[in-house]
């Protein structure tokens, strides 16, 4: 019998770390002692372990994971006891062997024998849903958004290879079907009924098999209008039910039959990749989303990749063809709503992968923060009414580009500064800004507190020190 420690560093996370979930199912069966924990623990650290799992995730996350390692690399006998897999140990599994001689795993845990036994294929297992429960695990206190779910793959992989993405890395196969229903099973019998389920599949349109898996899913019973029914207090409770494929559906892959066949299930959100704003894609996505509202599926959703390959114009006129749509589904009388989740791009390789501090060709630094700002103020969503979007992005590009050129402060408390007249005062200044001038260039790439500046200079730029 093993003693096994299964770290997530601490960076925020909405999802429950699953791979680990699988693993604490295997340790168990072997009938290993499993403990869970998020980042650093000194008891933990201070204990020795048979082996420890760390979990890794976005690149960007390279500091606080190298962090993490550090920490607990003497609570093992020999640093290779110490077993990372996931997005970042995969694609930069060089770099990290470099730092510190672990074990990676690069991939899926989709065949047997990977960490040792034969019997079992960790990436089939169900996950071990005690070890993200606060009140059985005291060694964790972080609360996961998203622990009332079932947590599922119907495929794995993706048949394509797009540039920005880690999947053809991580899962380069396309497996067409997992039956998500023995899972289901599984985990209701074991950790008790759930109310939501979320499939994490990369491309499930793409699989010969979808018919069965949105079969599986009304099986399950997240059929359209399902409930979930429970007591509490003496009384019953009704509450809804959503499925959500939370990687998105690819359009390009939707057709009336498919879409037909999501509008049986209880999805909420339908997320439809909006990745490029060429006119084809714009026209495929404007062509999909009215297909999937009338098949009645109200609720829209998707992510919107910038600084990309795209322009901050390209960002504005993506989100301008939503605020549309929305407005069209109000006239139509439709109940069909879209929100927007831009989504900054940092890439998946090489030395910018390490934080999130990477600058699109067609971006600049101020522009990036500005967008940020913006979505600070909205939680990170774009929502369906017009007159909001027109506020937070302006009523049309040229407006978009000068409040992404607004100090900080003043675009997160647009109405004082604006009370006050001093916007229009910066306004009729930045307007006298010549594009090829110092001030221009200083204002969108550099950061102004650590510059000293001329007498000359200093009049537009005071507003960046004073008002950020
Ligand atoms: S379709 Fe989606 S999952 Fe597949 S490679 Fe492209 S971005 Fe990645």
């Amino acid at each position: 019998m093993s003693n096994i420690l299964l770290i997530e560093p601490s960076y925020r996370n909405k999802y429950p770390p699953l791979a680990l979930m699988k693993i604490s199912t295997y340790h168990k069966l072997l009938g290993d002692t499993v403990i869970f924990c998020k980042g650093k623990n000194t008891e933990l650290k201070n204990r020795k372990w048979d082996r420890i799992y760390i979990t890794t995730l976005f690149t960007f996350h390279w500091n606080p994971t190298i962090d993490t390692i550090e920490y607990y690399q003497h609570s093992v006998n020999n640093i290779s006891d110490i077993y990372c897999g996931g997005v970042l140990a995969t694609v930069l599994h060089d770099d990290l062997i470099k730092k510190f001689p672990v074990t990676v795993t690069p991939g899926l845990l989709n065949r047997a024998g990977i960490l040792g036994n034969d019997e079992h294929i960790v990436d089939t297992l169900p996950p071990d849903y005690s070890i993200i429960d606060m009140e059985k695990n005291t060694y964790l206190k972080y609360s996961y958004p998203l622990k009332n779910a079932y947590i599922a793959y119907a495929t794995r992989g993706c048949i394509r290879k797009c540039p920005f993405c880690a999947v053809p890395t991580i899962e380069p196969c396309f497996s067409p079907y997992i039956d998500i229903k023995q899972q289901i099973d599984y985990i209701r019998t074991n950790f008790g009924e759930m109310k939501d389920l979320v499939l994490l599949d990369n491309n499930v349109l793409a699989s010969e098999n979808f018919n069965e898996i949105i079969d599986d899913i009304k099986k399950a019973g997240f059929y359209k209008g399902a409930c979930l029914e429970y007591k509490k207090n003496g009384r019953t409770i009704r509450t809804k039910r959503y499925v959500d494929f939370n990687q998105g559906i690819d359009a390009r892959l939707l057709t009336k039959n498919k879409c037909k066949k999501l509008s049986e299930i209880a999805i909420k959100p339908l997320r439809i990749a909006f990745d490029h704003a060429d006119k084809k894609s714009v026209d495929l996505y404007k062509a999909k989303i009215r297909m999937a509202a009338s098949y009645g599926i109200e609720h829209l959703s998707n992510y919107v990749l910038f600084n990309f390959e795209d322009s901050p114009e390209d960002l504005y006129n993506r989100l301008l063809v939503n605020a549309d749509l929305n407005e069209e589904f109000r006239e139509q009388g439709s109940n069909s709503r879209i929100f927007s989740f831009p989504m900054k791009y940092s890439p998946v390789r090489g030395t910018n992968s390490l934080d999130r501090k990477y600058i699109g060709v067609k971006w600049n630094k101020k522009y990036l923060r500005a967008v940020q700002c913006i979505l600070n103020a909205t939680h990170g969503v774009v929502g369906p009414k017009k007159e909001f979007f027109h506020r937070a992005f302006g009523r049309n590009l040229e407006e978009f580009l000068l409040i992404l050129s607004m100090p900080e402060d003043m675009i997160i408390n647009r109405s004082k500064y604006e009370r006050a007249g001093i916007t229009d005062r910066w306004r009729e200044d930045f307007s006298r800004l010549s594009e090829d001038s110092e001030q221009y260039y200083f204002i969108h790439n550099k950061d102004l507190k650590t510059l000293n500046f001329s007498e000359s200079q200093h009049n537009i730029l005071s507003y960046y020190i004073s008002v950020q």
